[in-house]
Parts: structure tokens; sequence; C-alpha cells
């Protein structure tokens, strides 16, 4: 017995899948309908009566019919089924989604199958089409999309400030270090700290002080440049790469976000609160070896500032400032 379905099969099985929860279509090869479930009639709001007998591409104006003509070429060239799914092309058929579990869907998400039918002397003379409605699974996808997306970007996030997490931040550093390293690109690395914070906290408690950090890091993210990177790298220790810039630039960079700290003045009801910090800038050499070497150079440069008064900047020189470890 021929493992394909003759028309003759197809007859009957189209009465009794009338009630099924799929829409099922035959056209023959001049795309004239010749069925049209109970699913179609529901859904489209064409009585099987007016859809019989009807060209499919004059019954339902809106459908792509280019695409849909090349499909069902193929079915007839090929003598083989042709399959769409929903993340190929959402819909042939703009159905409503009535199901309520999927309010949030504005139509419904169809996986469409073409399949062949053989008339008795072999040859296709007819093309079933079944259009299966996958919105629930369409909107699941998509909501675990969307999530994972949302995950991704907590994990990379410090919640209090919105700066990368020290984490992302060190990958995304281990990333420009190898990038400038193979291309050649200079880059500096900056790293800068709250002058007294301890004291920020002790005389206006730890809420002011979080609030303190806050303030710092959106000005800090308002003075960057799109491609450059800035991270949360402890309590009130800051980071940033500054991409495809020299030290003069950084030196620029870091004046500035000094001053505009400097000239901060944060009001907390009847409390106004200042403060300062203190920076130290290395930028990338060809000798410099690894991520954390460069880190370090930043870091002992800004302890230099530390050491030499605070609320000053200070770039990484080998001669004045040496490593520690
Ligand atoms: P220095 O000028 O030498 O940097 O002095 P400092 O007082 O700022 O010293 P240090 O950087 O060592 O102190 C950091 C303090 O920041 C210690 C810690 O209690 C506080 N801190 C760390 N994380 C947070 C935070 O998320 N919120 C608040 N409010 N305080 C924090
Ligand atoms: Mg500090
Ligand atoms: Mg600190």
């Amino acid at each position: 017995m021929s493992e394909q379905i003759s028309v003759n099969d197809v007859h009957w099985m189209m009465g009794a899948l009338q009630g099924i929860d799929v829409g099922l279509i035959v056209v023959d090869t001049d795309y004239r309908v010749v069925a049209w479930n109970d699913f179609m009639e529901n859904h489209s709001d064409i009585r099987v009566s007016n859809a019989v007998g009807s060209n499919l591409f004059e019954l339902s104006p809106e459908l792509p019919s280019e695409w849909l003509l090349r499909q069902l070429q193929a079915v007839v060239a090929l003598n083989l089924p042709v399959y769409s799914t929903w993340q190929q092309r959402p819909y042939l058929f703009r159905f409503k989604s009535y199901r309520p579990i999927t309010g949030q869907a504005a139509h419904m998400y169809q996986n469409i199958t073409f399949l062949p039918l053989l008339s008795t002397t072999g040859e296709v003379d007819k093309i079933c089409i079944s259009i299966y409605d996958v919105t629930q699974a369409a909107v699941n996808e998509q909501n675990m999309t969307a999530l994972n997306k949302e995950l991704m970007k907590i994990s990379r996030t410090d919640r209090m400030t919105g700066l990368f997490n020290r984490g992302h931040w060190e990958e995304m550093a281990q990333r420009e270090f190898k990038r400038c390293l193979r291309y050649g690109h200079i880059s500096t690395l900056v790293m800068f700290d709250i002058d007294h914070f301890k004291g920020i906290n002790d005389n206006y408690g730890h809420q002011i002080g979080d609030e303190v950090i806050k303030a710092t890091a959106a000005l800090t993210q308002r003075l960057i440049r799109e491609s450059d990177m800035a991270g949360r790298y402890g309590g009130e220790e800051y980071a940033v790469i500054l991409c495809d810039t020299d030290q003069d630039g950084a030196e620029q960079f870091c004046e500035r976000i000094r001053r505009e700290v400097e000239a901060l003045s944060l009001q907390f009801d009847d409390q106004s609160v200042s403060f300062t910090i203190s920076l130290g800038y290395a930028q990338i050499q060809s000798s410099t070896g690894a991520l954390e070497t460069w880190i370090k150079q930043a870091d002992a440069a800004l302890y230099h500032s530390k050491a030499n008064g605070r609320n000053c900047t200070h770039r990484y020189d080998p001669e004045t400032i040496s490593l520690p470890g």
C-alpha cells in the first residue's frame, strides 16, 4: 500500500476532521478551494459555501500572495510537503487570538503545512494546507526570550547604580585589553574613589551615603561616551575604560568629572552634601602584559592621588609610582 495520501482518503478524512482545532484547506492546482473546514469558517468568517469554488487568492486578498504562490508551486513541482513555522512567518491568515490565556497576542500564531495530494494516476492535483494555532507556544517562547534578556541585563548590572557590576566590567575590560593588544589600539583605564566616604556615612547615614554613590555613578554615565565602559568596582570605587582614548584625553576626562563632583551639592531635606573624588589612570602599553597589571597601574595612580591630598588626578608613571606586590 502506498504511503502517500490519495484524494479519496482526504475526502472522508475531511469529514472526520471538520470539528478539529486545525485549519484545513484543500485547493486544486488552479488554487480553487475544494475544502474549507469549520476551523477556517469560524476564524475567517468566510462560509464554506462562499469558499468552495473560489480562487484562494481572491477569497482572501490580504494573504501574502507572492510567498503563498511560491510554497504552492514548490509542493506541486517537488511532490513534497512544505512547512512554515511561526518563527519564519507569524501567520498565513490574520486571525484574532481568542484564547484568554494568550490575551497578550494580537493575532493567532500559526505553523503551516502544505501537503501534496495525489490523483489516482499519481500526479499532484490538489494541495492540503493545514493551519495549526501555536499562539500559546509562541507567546511562551517570546516571554521566555524577554525574561532571559532581562535576566542577562540584571546579571550584568549593579542594582544600586545601573553601572556594570564588577564581574561584567572585568569581562568587558578583558575583551578591550585583548583588542588593544591585537590591533595596537590605545585605550586608558581610569579608577576613582570617593574621598573620606566613611565620614559621609558616619555624618549623614548610610542612606545618604547610597545616594552619593548613585549620584557619582549618574554623573559618570553622563560624561562617558557610548563606547566607554563604566563599572562599580567596589563600594564607592569606580572603574572606567575610555576606549580609543590616550592618556591626555583621559586626563581631560578625569579632571572634568573631578571638577563636576566637586561642584555638586546634593540636597536632602535641610542638609546639603558635598564631596570629592580621587582619580588615577593608566594608558595601555604593549608591555602591559595582563588586565590585572593594567588595573593595578590605574589603582596605584589613584592611591597616589589619595596620598597627595585627595581631590586630584594622577597618571600612572613607573618612574614615580610603584605597583603593589
Ligand atoms: P578614602 O578617602 O581613603 O577613600 O577614605 P574612605 O573613607 O572613602 O575609605 P574607604 O574607601 O576605604 O571606605 C569605603 C567605605 O564605603 C567603607 C564602607 O563602609 C562604605 N561602603 C561600601 N559600600 C557601600 C554602600 O553600598 N553604601 C554605603 N552607604 N556605604 C558603602
Ligand atoms: Mg573612599
Ligand atoms: Mg574605597
